[in-house]
């Protein structure tokens, strides 16, 4: 099909307009009205108006709206994946959104190499599709997840993409071994560690400011029948960062698979309490747990171990109580389930579902996510989670050690300092029914939150990072920032990509 440009960019409401008529051989479709929603995200806190959204039909469409972009003063173009970024990330203001999201392009192949196999994605998948075709066509499964798979791999992998399963196989970015990339240039380019190696570390966490990845190739293993779903309770901050990090250290045969864990509130809330501690509905809590710690919050172990159907559930249970004997949580607070590796991997999805029925997933989502060295956690726990987070947030306050070891130094994603740091991601939800906190002062208490840190000298770096200023970019790289720019100016010199994380402005 060919797309006929003839509209008119309106630059910052002025009178000046600039007259295009070009075309541009697509594939796929361009559509100039249907756009709103390319215009939002999930955290709902900006909003914004692309020119047009362009549905690609492949890599040839995507570098075409590229150097169409390129020929212009100003226009840019951003790979929109599922649009799940919380501050407006995947917009492009009077751009073209390239709407990645492809459910086809799951799994194009599988590849045989020499240390494993490893399968062929499109960038637009969606890893539940990606998980739901490797385990059902192939009994193959990526190693390293998020908690959430209703993310693109091309949107996940811009990031890091961390989960449970970080501590032992790194985040997803470091379980990638080649990359389909079209630059700023439009170029479509091959990376891996051997091929164009620079371009490819810099599009692995590189916030879409390089390229967009059109086709990524994942390590699978072979895929587990069954999960233990376990969930222990501490009372001390201590104890809970010593066991977490003994497990993410042990050998993998002394260890479970999968460690997470979260803080929650010592009352009976059935969002911030000791509900949200419960896996099962039927699952129901002694009486006299909110009496057995003074402590405002308290702390869960989120564990998960593998097995096959095959095994009987005593070689389960022996497996798990061994596994468990070594740990100091609360007596008579072991919660365990059992449920399919691929229900395990989707568990979020039933929350999704809750959540859009009492319109709570469609409401605004100030989230914070950040990475803080082991060294700095116990204090972001005295000045954080014990007092300014003391209630809660309508949501789950994660925080679990990360093995520094299983990142790839080159991507471009930055840490904090140590062998060991922990992500704290505090996933808000507002209630649009229920008198609550305003976003407002929702977002102020994040700011807080950042300044607290800074003040005290925690060590921690913004994850999903999102700054307003150049100096708070360059801040967030540091030593790093310079190389940024460099690669910047060599895959994406116009700076035509991704111009929602407000990194570099538009050059004419
Ligand atoms: P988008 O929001 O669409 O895009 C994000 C950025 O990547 C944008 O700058 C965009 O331009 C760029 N981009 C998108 N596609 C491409 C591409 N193909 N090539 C190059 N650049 C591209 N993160 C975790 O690590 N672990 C979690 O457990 C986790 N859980 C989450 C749960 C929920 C409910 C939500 C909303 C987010 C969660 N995240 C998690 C964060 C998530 O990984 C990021 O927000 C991710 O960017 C979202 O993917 P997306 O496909 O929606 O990307």
């Amino acid at each position: 099909m060919i797309a006929y440009l003839e509209h008119f960019v309106h630059e910052n409401d002025s009178e000046t307009t600039l007259h295009q008529q070009v075309s541009m051989d697509l594939e796929g479709t361009i559509d100039y009205t249907s756009t709103a929603y390319a215009g939002k995200d999930f955290g709902g806190l900006h909003a914004s108006t692309p020119f047009a959204v362009v549905t690609p039909s492949g890599t040839h469409d995507i570098s075409r709206v590229i150097r169409f972009a390129s020929q212009s003063p100003n226009l840019t173009v951003a790979a929109r994946g599922n649009g799940h970024s919380i501050n407006g990330q995947a917009m492009a203001n009077k751009g073209f959104v390239i709407d990645m999201k492809r459910p086809s392009d799951a799994v194009i192949d599988v590849i045989h190499c020499d240390v494993g196999y490893a399968v062929d994605v499109g960038g637009g998948a969606l890893w539940e599709d990606v998980l739901k075709r490797c385990v059902s066509k192939f009994s193959l499964s990526p190693r390293s997840w998020t908690d959430y798979l209703g993310l693109t791999v091309g949107g996940t992998l811009s990031n890091a993409g961390v989960s449970g399963q970080t501590f032992r196989y790194g985040p997803q970015t470091s379980n990638v071994t080649e990359l389909e990339v079209v630059t700023g240039n439009g170029d479509t380019v091959i990376c891996s560690h051997a091929q164009n190696s620079e371009l490819f570390f810099s599009v692995l966490g590189g916030l879409g400011q390089f390229g967009i990845i059109t086709r990524a190739r994942i390590w699978v293993q072979p895929a587990p029948d069954m999960v233990r779903w376990i969930r222990v309770v501490y009372s001390e901050f201590d104890e809970f960062t010593r066991d977490a990090e003994s497990l993410i250290t042990r050998a993998e045969s002394e260890s479970f698979d999968y460690v997470e864990g979260f803080v929650f509130v010592n009352s009976e809330d059935p969002v911030n309490g000791w509900p949200s501690v419960l896996l099962d509905p039927d699952q129901i809590l002694e009486p006299g747990l909110m009496t057995r710690s003074v402590n405002r919050v308290l702390y869960c172990l989120e564990v998960a171990l593998h097995y096959s159907k095959g095994n009987c559930s005593s070689t389960v249970d022996t497996r798990v109580e061994k596994l468990l004997g070594r740990l100091t949580f609360m007596k008579d607070t072991l919660f365990q389930v059992d449920l399919s590796y691929v229900d395990f991997l989707l568990r979020v999805k039933e929350a999704e579902k809750q959540a859009k029925a009492n319109g709570i997933w469609d409401a605004p989502h100030p989230w914070l996510n950040l990475f803080v060295s082991k060294a700095s956690i116990a204090d972001f726990d005295h000045f954080v989670f014990k007092k300014i987070l003391k209630d809660g947030i309508g949501g789950p306050m994660l925080v679990y050690p990360i093995l520094r070891s299983k990142w790839d130094e080159g991507t471009s994603v930055v840490l904090p300092d140590g062998d060991i740091f922990y992500i704290v991601a505090l996933l808000r939800f507002t209630n649009p029914y229920q008198k609550s906190p305003s976003v407002r002062d929702l977002v102020a208490q994040n700011h807080e939150i950042l300044q607290v840190c800074a003040r005290n000298g925690l060590d921690f770096k913004l994850y999903l990072p999102h700054y307003n200023t150049e100096e708070g970019w360059k801040q967030h790289f540091g030593d790093r920032w310079s190389r940024f720019v460099e690669m910047k100016s060599r895959y994406d010199p116009m700076a035509i990509l991704a111009p929602g994380q407000k990194i570099f402005t538009r050059h004419q």
